[in-house]
């Protein structure tokens, strides 16, 4: 299929779509702005699907080649001295990856730049798109230069300007902030990515090369500013639940090196295409980093657009197709994104209530461990399964409030056992068909391609 395609963004998603794109023969032009790599802080753990991605478009071992590390699941600590729940990735999804941002576009920028049918150009901005009539044909650099093409990408993250001029207004909202480290050292559970609970928001470690840890640290968005400040915070609140072996080295990275510091939202689409033009990555929205999905989102973003794009061409159906297949990816994550982070936050009794039932329900058996893992790192994408779990870990935080309530002898009689347990079942159905709503909510807002102003 031969047709021109423009990528604004040379992060993550924008080399993992030109490379996408280039192998269905289209001519792929790549630009971003930096100079060479956005210095922001950005995700660096890869779940299988998207190893597995990366992989398929030959760009896997060069990520091994500059330090990558291999991931092999998340065991997740619900407070100081406890011991971890382990979701070990299965056999069958294979391994995911730990690995310096930059270093991980650097290397990927190298491999698709040699690529026949791809150019990437850096410190170059977009800053508008071509017109003609309500179709998007191109773009236009900051200098004022028109390229033009069948079809654009854009690939600019999460601030994505570019999305405002095609009138997609993103519904955001600032969720909390992250401070980002590096430490020295191996983590309990070696090459997995640890969440330590029982701090004032969840701590995101994982390694992400030879001996090499991250910290992500989730901060409320009242913390005190100011480095002093946030590290007095952090030493006082949320070292006590880092293993106390890291502990020192956690405190001194802190102190001594400079930390990087971003905020984290949740932003939401109601579109994301346009005659001409998509939306991919994180510039399509994104949510809380506790997942570790955003780049593993982002893969099936470029896959699903190649497939659909290299069939078909650009056509206006492929884009459209595009988006719905994308959603109904992306709702589901974004839907378990925020449930877990509400419940590992763990703000107010409800939550508080409901992370104990996800340990227990970890504790069950293997097959709930199984089921979660595969959700949080989108091997399942069936919201149906979403919220069959869902109804299990709020049945077992449900049965365990109301043994509490049975218990106490101010309580004790079976008629308010039934009446509980009922009133229970029905929130719990409630909640069900909340999730379901939503879903379809958004699922309603899908097909139809937004107008983009003439220029
Ligand atoms: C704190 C934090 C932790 C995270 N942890 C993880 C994790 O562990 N795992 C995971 O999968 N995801 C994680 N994520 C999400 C992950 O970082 C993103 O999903 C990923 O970076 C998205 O890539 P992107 O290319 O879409 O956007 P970005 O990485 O933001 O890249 C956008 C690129 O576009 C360029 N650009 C912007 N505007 C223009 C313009 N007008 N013209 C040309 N170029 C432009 C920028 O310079 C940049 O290079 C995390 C995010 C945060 C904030």
């Amino acid at each position: 299929m031969s047709f021109e395609v423009i990528v604004v963004g040379g992060g993550f998603t924008g080399m993992i779509a030109a490379a996408a794109l280039s192998r269905t023969g289209a001519k792929v032009t790549v630009f971003e702005a930096a100079q060479t790599t956005d210095p922001r802080f950005r995700g660096e753990l890869i779940h299988p699907r998207g190893v597995r991605g990366l992989e398929a478009l030959g760009l896997k071992a060069a990520l091994f080649a500059k330090g990558a590390v291999a991931v092999t699941g998340f065991a997740v600590t619900p407070g100081a001295n406890e011991p971890a729940s382990v979701l070990p990735y299965g056999p069958e999804q294979g391994m995911g990856l730990g690995i310096d941002h930059h270093q991980m576009v650097l290397a990927m920028r190298e491999q698709v730049a040699a690529r026949r049918n791809v150019s990437v150009t850096t410190g170059k901005r977009i800053v508008d798109f071509v017109r003609e009539g309500t179709r998007i044909a191109g773009v236009r650099d900051v200098n004022g230069t028109a390229h033009r093409a069948q079809l654009v990408v854009v690939a600019d993250g999460r601030q994505s300007k570019l999305r405002l001029l095609l009138g997609l207004e993103p519904n955001i909202e600032l969720l909390s902030y992250t401070v980002a480290f590096g430490v020295e050292g191996e983590l309990p559970h070696g090459r997995m990515g640890h969440v330590f609970l029982g701090a004032p928001g969840p701590i995101h470690a994982y390694p992400y090369g030879e001996g090499r840890i991250r910290f992500c640290v989730d901060v409320p968005l009242g913390a005190a500013k100011g480095k002093d400040a946030m590290v007095a915070l952090l030493a006082r609140d949320y070292a006590p639940v880092v293993p106390a072996s890291l502990r020192d080295a956690m405190i001194a990275s802190l102190r001594d090196e400079p930390f990087e510091g971003c905020a984290n939202h949740s932003i939401t689409m109601p579109a994301c295409a346009a005659p001409g033009v998509v939306l991919v990555g994180d510039a399509g929205g994104c949510g809380h980093p506790l997942t570790a999905s955003g780049m593993t989102n982002a893969m099936n973003d470029v896959l699903t657009l190649g497939e659909l794009v290299g069939r078909s061409g650009p056509s206006d159906a492929a884009l459209s197709e595009y988006q719905r297949q994308r959603y109904d990816f992306v709702r589901m994550r974004e839907l378990f994104t925020d449930a877990l982070y509400e419940v590992f936050r763990g703000h107010d009794p409800g939550s508080r209530a409901l992370q104990q039932g996800v340990f227990r329900y970890w504790a069950s058996s293997e097959r709930s461990r199984n089921a979660s893992m595969n959700i949080l790192s989108g091997e399942e994408v069936r919201v149906s399964r979403f919220v069959s779990e869902y109804s299990r870990v709020f049945r077992r935080s449900a049965v365990d409030v109301v043994g509490k309530l049975v218990r106490d002898p101010r309580n004790g009689t079976a008629r308010l056992s039934s009446l509980v347990k009922t009133s229970f079942a029905r929130m719990e159905v409630a909640a069900e068909r909340a999730a379901r709503r939503w879903v379809d909510r958004h699922r309603l807002e899908l097909h139809e391609l937004p107008d983009v102003r003439q220029g």
